[in-house]
């Protein structure tokens, strides 16, 4: 019998491990809960208006349709159970492993007030990112309609939490609607007025880019309109509006871009984990106990060098790879491989049109040039011509236009009562 490979997870950290396994010879099942793959670090674009869904999120049995070796499962995982060697999904169908790659990636953390999600959406998933455009258009047209001027001033405050990159990114391109792209279809409203807000409970934003690059993005965010907030705490969030200390602030629209949970991975596996849930793993990215148990990407606690490897795609797919690599030279009966070594490649963010800011680490770039390159590069990881293509027009379009073209309020609201 072929050695079984079951693989939870088809993110960037999944993907690359399966890739990595072609021509291994093992029998492989790829198991996700949804039925694509998706490039999160563009989905603030859907969310904002720019991208369509299907432009940054390809079907998972599409990209496996070659690989004879890979059966593709649509199902969550529930648990595992070590014992027998068996995944279990949620139809408590059970699926037997040699080899368990688990790679299901993280959400974003409430710090212990869950109950802020419904008012206070974070975006992780296509359904998030669609959840927030609707919301964001909502105000518009909300606020087109009422002659409350105090409605229409919570109406047209949007609330952006937590000033890491994507944070950042949400509220630069948030501005850029309300300032740039809406104001000549409104007749009521004066979209120029719309107040951005990016709240911060750390002293800066961008904590992980050098201080000149976020002192950078601050001033570029302000020149957008962007209220760039830092040191204040958010201490309640409804749908009324956001509570910093004891100041209340009406707010219809309130995105959470801060903290991350990791998948509850370490408890279907019973294995230690960091206080983000995520699994403290060997340097040979397995459980410490069980050398056929690996976990990577988002979900692992990973240490390199003496540091932390952070949670970004690049790190997951340098740990699929890895991964697959090992897996590899078990099944030719061939020597341990080395450590696990992460190379960081570097930081990017974008502040908006024309402006971004990029941390290689030997050197940092700013502004357009850095612009370009942020889009080149995001580009260039995209899976697929016609993506690429898709997405080339669609960025071509806006910047020639000045018009964003996947501006459809669809769906119902999910999460509000
Ligand atoms: C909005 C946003 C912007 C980002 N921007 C950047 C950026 O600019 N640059 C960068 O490098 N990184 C960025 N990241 C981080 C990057 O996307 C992650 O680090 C990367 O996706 C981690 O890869 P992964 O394979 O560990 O997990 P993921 O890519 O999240 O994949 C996890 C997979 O597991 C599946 N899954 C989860 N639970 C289950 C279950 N119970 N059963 C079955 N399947 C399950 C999910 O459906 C998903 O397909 C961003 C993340 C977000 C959310």
């Amino acid at each position: 019998m072929k050695h079984r490979v079951v693989v939870v997870g088809a993110g960037f950290a999944g993907l690359q491990l399966v890739q990595g396994l072609k021509g291994a010879g093992c029998d492989i099942t790829l198991i996700d809960q949804r039925n694509h793959h998706l490039f999160q670090p563009l989905l603030y674009q859907v969310a904002t208006t720019l991208l369509a869904t299907s432009e940054i999120a390809w079907p998972i049995r599409r990209v496996m349709r070659s690989r004879e070796d890979v059966t593709t499962l649509l199902a969550t995982v529930t648990g595992v159970d070590r014992v027998a060697r068996e995944v279990v999904l949620d139809s408590g169908t059970r699926i037997p492993f040699d080899t368990l790659v688990v790679a299901t990636g993280a959400r974003h953390a409430y710090f212990g007030n869950d109950h802020w999600e419904a008012d206070a959406p974070g975006l992780k998933t296509l359904e998030d990112a669609t959840t927030i455009r609707r919301r964001l258009l909502l105000a518009f047209e909300r606020a087109e309609l009422t002659d409350d001027e105090a409605e229409r001033e919570a109406q047209l405050t949007f609330a952006v939490v937590g000033a890491g990159a994507t944070g950042v990114e949400l509220a630069g391109i948030i501005a850029e609607l309300a300032h740039r792209i809406l104001p000549r279809e409104f007749r009521h409203i004066d979209t120029h007025r719309a107040r951005v807000l990016l709240i911060e409970a750390g002293p800066r934003i961008l904590p992980a880019f050098r201080e000149d690059l976020a002192d950078y993005a601050t001033r570029a965010l302000e020149r957008r309109g962007v209220e760039v907030l830092t040191g204040v705490p958010v201490t309640d969030c409804t749908a009324e509006g956001i509570m910093l200390g004891d100041k209340p602030i009406p707010s219809r629209t309130i995105i959470w871009a801060a903290g991350v949970q990791a998948s509850p991975a370490s408890q279907w596996l019973d294995a230690e984990a960091d206080r983000a849930g995520r699994v403290k793993v060997t340097d040979t990215l397995a459980l410490p106990d069980d050398p056929a148990i690996f976990v990577l990407g988002d979900t692992a606690n990973v240490e390199s060098g003496g540091r932390q490897v952070p949670g970004i795609a690049p790190a997951a797919k340098q740990q699929g790879k890895y991964a697959a690599r090992l897996i590899r030279s078990r099944l030719d009966g061939k020597a341990a491989r080395a450590p696990f070594h992460y190379r960081h490649m570097g930081d990017l963010a974008t502040i908006g049109q024309n402006a971004a800011i990029i941390d290689f680490g030997r050197f940092q770039m700013k502004g357009l040039l850095a612009w370009w390159v942020w889009g080149i590069a995001h580009i260039y990881f995209l899976i697929g011509g016609r993506s690429r293509l898709m997405v080339s027009i669609s960025w071509l379009w806006s910047y020639l236009s000045g018009q964003n073209s996947a501006r459809l309020i669809t769906q119902k609201e999910t999460l509000r009562r």
